[in-house]
């Protein structure tokens, strides 16, 4: 399962794309998270990116396609993987589907969690005191003022992803204004629907079998409305053609067939006649 999560700051891809890793076993791809570590390390693309995350720009699109070209490769990600926070741009969504498809690899969905901006900045208040109460470092980029930059910068840049992905029909929407566990739940749900689970992905056969009647039962009520809807022009092809055949017929006096035919019968009735009277 290939999968994508889109959302503002602060929307939950990072907890939902881990919730997930651990019901399906595949890997999260967190741009941010390969950034913050390039960081650290201090490699030059940490040097270059440092900067730009500390006041909530972004980075160019040429790096992070490229730290993303090399982690699909990786044997973890074979089996499938969940993009958190990327692509970001129109360009970086365009340069992922040239990589997935020189790999012949398909895109299953893109999950947008929809939240209420006015929500976001409290999240992320949350969010840091949660790690500072963990004794770990708040992140730089986690202060109302860099937020206001990058949820400007989701707004510009990162939203038109939203009609980019709905053209391609690829777009599933999750209210990431419920409970985590309640975002969760929807997710797997949509992914059941629209038959991105793949059964060995489920460890027990429980599971395995409430993802198989979910894809059915996603697929069946197509089919039966596609039936339905076959069988309801049926009576209208029926009426068509009956209308041909009573137009066909009705055309048939008014070009004179009948009224021809009787002349021709009475024309060799006379001539019988004459013959007839000859001989005698
Ligand atoms: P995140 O952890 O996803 O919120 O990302 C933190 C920061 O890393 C962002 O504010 C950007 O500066 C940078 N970043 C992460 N992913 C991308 C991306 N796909 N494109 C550009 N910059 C990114």
């Amino acid at each position: 399962m290939r999968l994508i999560l889109l959302g503002p700051p602060g929307s939950g891809k990072g907890t939902q794309a881990q919730r997930l890793v651990h019901k399906h076993g595949i890997v999260q791809l967190s741009t941010g998270e390969m950034l913050r570590a390039a960081v650290a390390a201090g490699t030059p693309i940490g040097l270059q990116a440092k900067e730009i995350m500390a006041n909530g720009g972004l980075v160019p699109d040429e790096v992070v396609v490229g730290i993303i070209a090399d982690r699909i490769e990786q044997a973890d990600a074979k089996k499938g993987f969940i993009l958190d926070g990327f692509p970001r741009t129109v360009p970086q969504a365009a340069a992922l589907d040239e990589l997935l498809r020189k790999k012949h690899l398909k895109l299953d969905a893109v999950v947008e969690l929809r939240v209420n901006e006015s929500a976001l900045l409290e999240r992320v208040e949350r969010r840091a005191q949660e790690t500072r109460a963990r004794g770990e470092e708040v992140r730089l980029d986690d202060t109302p003022e860099v937020l206001t930059k990058r949820l400007a910068q989701y707004r510009s840049l990162t939203e038109p992803l939203i009609h980019y992905y709905s053209e391609k029909r690829k777009l599933l929407t999750v209210d990431g204004m419920m409970t985590i566990e309640h975002v969760t739940r929807d997710i797997n749900r949509i992914l059941g629907a629209i038959g991105a689970l793949e059964p060995k992905e489920h460890a027990a056969e429980p599971a395995r079998k409430a993802a198989k009647g979910a894809k059915t039962s996603a697929k069946k009520p197509a089919k039966k409305a596609a039936k339905v809807a076959r069988k309801a022009a049926k009576p209208a092809k029926k009426a068509a053609k009956g209308a041909k055949k009573a137009a066909k017929s009705a055309k048939k006096p008014a070009k004179g067939g009948g009224a021809k035919k009787a002349k021709k019968a009475a024309k060799k009735a006379a001539k019988k006649l004459t013959k007839k009277r000859a001989k005698r």
